[in-house]
């Protein structure tokens, strides 16, 4: 059987933008419900320490920083689905999401949060060496190592100018290309080429993240030349997978404008999608920044803006009384 669930506001997702939009909005009186999905608090529960999210002196723990967005949610009167949400509707008024469980969600208005996900390689030594020196995100990471040997793996934007940013951290980054010229901006591959920390190396393919130590860390990258075979060691403390990252828009893909890479479009200074009513914040609208405070941040975007919304239609129903 079907349970239905009445909402004035839902948020889909429960990272930074999904915790933040429902704060501002439980504090508007709008009696939000976030529906969680398989990841509650999102992308930073799978990581350890967080360094620059604002507000705190000492390293905090991603896992610790979510719990602590999710209790503040509900302690202002926030609702949590514990539930995945397999289709959408967002031709009808009020909007119908079905959940995975059964539960039917009716919104007036929707906050769409659902983040992005980094793309790996997909090698089980990458997968074992997440936390230990492999990552996919420079400016969350890149500060702790520090003096380090690093390296970047890709050869878009992303990759490019991640290698740029490491820079700041590092005397000796490699960029490691599968082919022998980049895709980047050629702005970007000038800066690249000009840098005397970077150095690069062409047509060759990671094939195994070493680990070493105890506790085990990183010590290098195996490296394939795509011309001659031959297999190299890189040795390199921190390794980051810079290949791109997909946003979660599968479910809204031929109902809503997305961008070219998939990103839910925007107007420009607010939260507004192409449909009225449905706004969308953090990693699934943003693929420039990426970060948990940024995610905040248009969360608090998207709630302000969704409050707007549902006062201008409460308006107009009673103008037409
Ligand atoms: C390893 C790692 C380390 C990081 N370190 C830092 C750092 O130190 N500092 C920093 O600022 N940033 C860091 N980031 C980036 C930061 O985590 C993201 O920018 C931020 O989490 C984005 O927040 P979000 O709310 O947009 O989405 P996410 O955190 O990606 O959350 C998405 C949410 O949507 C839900 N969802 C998706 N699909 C559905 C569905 N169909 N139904 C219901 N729910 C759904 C998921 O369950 C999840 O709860 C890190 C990221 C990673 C991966």
């Amino acid at each position: 059987m079907t349970n239905s669930v009445s909402t004035r506001l839902a948020v889909l997702g429960s990272g930074p933008a999904g915790y933040t939009a429902a704060i501002y909005a439980a504090r508007a009186g709008l009696s939000p419900i976030v529906i969680q999905g398989i990841q509650p608090g999102g992308q930073l529960t799978t990581t350890t320490d967080v360094e620059n999210y604002p507000g705190f002196r000492d390293v905090i723990q991603g896992p610790w920083l979510m719990e602590e967005m999710q209790a503040q949610a509900e302690h202002v009167g926030t609702k949590i689905a514990w539930d995945h949400i397999s289709s959408v509707d967002l031709s009808r008024r009020p909007f119908v999401l079905k959940g995975d469980g059964g539960t039917e969600y009716h919104a007036d208005a929707l906050v769409i949060a659902t983040g992005a996900q980094a793309k790996w390689l997909g090698l089980p030594s990458e997968e074992h060496m997440k936390g230990r020196g492999a990552s996919a995100c420079a400016t969350c990471d890149g500060f702790f190592y520090r003096g380090k040997k690093v390296a970047v793996i890709g050869g878009g934007n992303t990759a490019v100018e991640e290698a740029l940013y490491l820079t700041n951290h590092s005397h000796d980054v490699t960029l490691i290309h599968r082919r022998d010229s980049l895709r980047a901006e050629k702005i970007l591959q000038d800066r690249l080429f000009a840098n005397e920390k970077i150095n690069i190396v062409w047509d060759s393919e990671v094939v195994e993240f070493v680990g070493g130590g105890d506790p085990e860390a990183l010590v290098g990258l195996d490296i394939r030349n795509r011309n001659t075979g031959e297999i190299s060691r890189i040795e390199c403390e921190g390794a980051f997978v810079a290949i791109g990252h997909k946003p979660a828009t599968e479910l809204f893909g031929s109902q809503l404008e997305l961008d070219e890479d998939g990103y839910i479009k925007v107007e420009t200074g607010t939260t507004n999608t192409s449909i009225e009513g449905v706004f969308a914040a953090g990693d699934v609208m943003d693929k420039t920044y990426r970060q948990a405070v940024t995610a905040a941040g248009t969360g608090c975007m998207a709630a302000l803006d969704a409050e707007k919304y549902l006062a201008s239609m409460e308006y107009e129903a009673l103008a037409a009384e």
